[in-house]
């Protein structure tokens, strides 16, 4: 019977367990393997932000999010678009609310009771978990290779879902170690980049040593003429948080082809230059100069170190103009990505050129992709969730369609 094929599908992320959901609900039976111990690891972690799960914006701004991947994400992203992963969680009992900057999150602002729910549902579909499964490539006869703790185990699937996710935090599981297989299967895979990431500055020890976990708020960080108005924060290495992580995908390019890449960053982004210059234009009598701009230009401890370091290599005491042009576009070398494994993150993954519409890779048929391993980004915002959900539906029903045009092309013999 068509409806009774057994698909495996590989990774317990987002991606994965939307397409276990929606290939249970077509009647199929699905093993979701993992080779951590529990599912979604990930998708918990987000949780601690409050679970970003999608944005409210018109969809075709939203779709702008994901750059040049935004039209192959289209088709997947329009047959599941945020007001339909909104209902989807309200159907797992976690009702959403828009934040004030059109971000949407579920009311308990964490991702547990929606797993728990998902999981719940899942069990009760027959969905079954087959937990500390590493999947490790396909044997000769084109069985899957799961090293399990009791020792190597093949799986014959009649069609397999991969959803293995990206390379940040690979100690929730994804660790991109299915490169390597897909490679060796002749797929081209597109280097995995850090995304949303942090960056390296080569600070003072002052700074390190005073001021790393000290955020810069408000702050507009400026790039290549785009704007972020947003949170930094300092670390030990040098920059990260959110407006940071917004402008990391052209930063991080222009590092990689020039070696170093200037920020721009607007430490007063609610005042004009004039009305800074203005401020900083009165006698500094015997202040010092980090008590006068605490004053005049009010200024936090961490922002007046900043400048501070950008001084000590000029030469000269700025006059009120220069001042107030240094605070509105103080210049940071960055010299460096933060490592992958504290990005948000990835980009790169399989080429939308190496799978066809229906998410199946073109060398491997029968094997579908979905999730963050595809080679596409985006900000922070909701779009990376959406993506993911929508990519593993589309993954899903193209499994489901080749079932199907499988089973008219070669019928049972009777
Ligand atoms: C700190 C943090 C906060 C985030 N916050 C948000 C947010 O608020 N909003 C948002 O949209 N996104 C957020 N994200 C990103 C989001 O969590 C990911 O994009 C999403 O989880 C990717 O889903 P996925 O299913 O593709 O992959 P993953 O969630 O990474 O799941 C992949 C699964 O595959 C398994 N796996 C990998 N290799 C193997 C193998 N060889 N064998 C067996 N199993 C394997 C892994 O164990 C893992 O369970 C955040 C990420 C981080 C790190």
């Amino acid at each position: 019977m068509f409806g009774n094929n057994h698909i495996a599908v590989v990774g317990a992320g987002p991606a994965g367990l939307i397409a276990a959901e929606t290939l249970a609900a077509a009647g199929h039976r699905v093993t979701v393997h993992d080779h951590m111990a529990s599912a979604g690891r990930k998708f918990l972690m987000a949780g601690r932000g409050g679970l970003n799960l999608t944005h409210s914006e018109p969809i075709d701004t939203f779709l702008t999010r994901y750059g040049t991947a935004a039209e192959r994400l289209r088709p997947a992203i329009e047959a599941f678009p945020p007001e339909a992963l909104r209902a989807w969680s309200e159907g797992l009992g976690q009702a959403t609310f828009v934040g004030s900057s059109g971000r949407v999150f579920p009311h308990a602002m964490k991702a547990s009771p929606l797993l728990r729910a998902w999981l719940g549902r899942l069990a009760s579909q027959g969905v079954t978990f087959a937990m500390r499964h590493r999947w490790n490539g396909w044997d000769r006869d084109g069985r899957l290779v799961f090293a399990t703790p009791g020792g190597n185990v093949a799986v014959a699937a009649d069609a397999t879902v991969l959803a293995l996710g990206g390379a940040s935090w690979p100690r929730l599981g994804s660790d991109a170690s299915w490169v390597a297989i897909l490679e060796q299967a002749g797929v081209h895979v597109a280097p995995l980049k850090p995304a949303n990431c942090g960056f390296l500055i080569d600070w003072s020890p002052t700074i390190r040593e005073r001021f790393a976990g000290s955020p810069l708020k408000p702050v507009a960080l400026v790039f290549e003429g785009r704007a972020v108005r947003g949170e930094a924060m300092i670390t030990t290495t040098g920059l990260e948080g959110g407006a940071v992580y917004a402008l990391s995908a052209p930063l991080r390019d222009a590092i990689a082809a020039h070696g170093t890449a200037t920020l721009l960053v607007d430490l007063r982004p609610d005042l004009g230059l004039d009305a800074l210059a203005a401020r900083l234009d009165r006698p500094r009598a015997r202040q010092s100069r980090s008590t006068f701009l605490r004053k005049a230009a009010a200024l936090a401890p961490p922002a007046i170190a900043l400048v501070n370091e950008v001084l000590a290599r000029r030469k000269g005491e700025p006059d009120a103009a220069a001042f107030a042009a240094l605070i509105k576009a103080l210049p940071l070398t960055l010299t460096g990505t933060a490592p992958i494994a504290r990005a948000i993150s990835s980009a790169g993954g399989v080429p939308f050129d190496e799978i066809d519409a229906a998410f199946m890779l073109k060398k491997t048929p029968g094997v579908f992709v979905a999730g963050e391993m595809l080679d596409w980004e985006a900000p922070t915002g909701g779009y990376l969730l959406t993506a993911c959900f929508a990519t593993g539906m589309a993954a899903a029903k193209g499994a489901q369609n080749w079932l199907r045009h499988k089973a008219v092309l070669s019928p049972p013999s009777s």
